[in-house]
């Protein structure tokens, strides 16, 4: 289950995942002696129940509508928000940011590892930095 559900999350899910997960849980439910093992599903089962919506753009679409998923989002710099203040350039561990002091910083999604390093530093001030759906 684990191996599906990360697959869904890298957008390789494939048509019949959320059917094979549901039995897979049933699966579990039955075959588990104690209540450790029969409740363990249930997070998966909660999940499909609630956002199935998410399962589906996930799987059909390769989009996370919750822009968490990193390998469906790039990091992107809001033009008018940037003010150039060079905090997530001299903190990104890939150097993919690029910009001069006080201009319009970019980012290199090709370099980019999605740490959230520059997101979150400049999350406070400026708020330049935003996930974007990738496809
Ligand atoms: S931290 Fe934000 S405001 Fe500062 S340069 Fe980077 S994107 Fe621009
Ligand atoms: S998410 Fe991390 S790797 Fe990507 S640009 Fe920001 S700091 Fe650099």
């Amino acid at each position: 289950m684990l191996d599906i559900l990360t697959d869904i999350k890298k957008g390789k899910g494939k048509t019949g995942d959320v059917d094979l997960l549901l039995e897979l849980a049933e699966g579990v439910k039955d075959g588990s002696l104690c209540g450790l093992g029969q409740t363990s599903p249930n997070p998966v089962l909660t999940t499909i129940r609630f956002f199935k919506d998410e399962y589906d753009a996930h799987i059909n679409e390769r989009r996370c509508p919750a822009l968490l998923c990193k390998e469906l989002i790039n990091y992107q710099i809001i033009p008018d928000k940037c003010e150039g203040c060079m905090l997530c350039l001299k903190s990104c561990p890939v150097g993919a940011i690029s910009g001069i002091k006080k201009e319009l910083h970019s980012i290199d999604k090709d370099k980019c590892i999605k740490c959230g390093t520059c997101i979150e530093l400049c999350s406070g001030k400026y708020k330049a930095i935003e996930p974007v759906s990738k496809y």
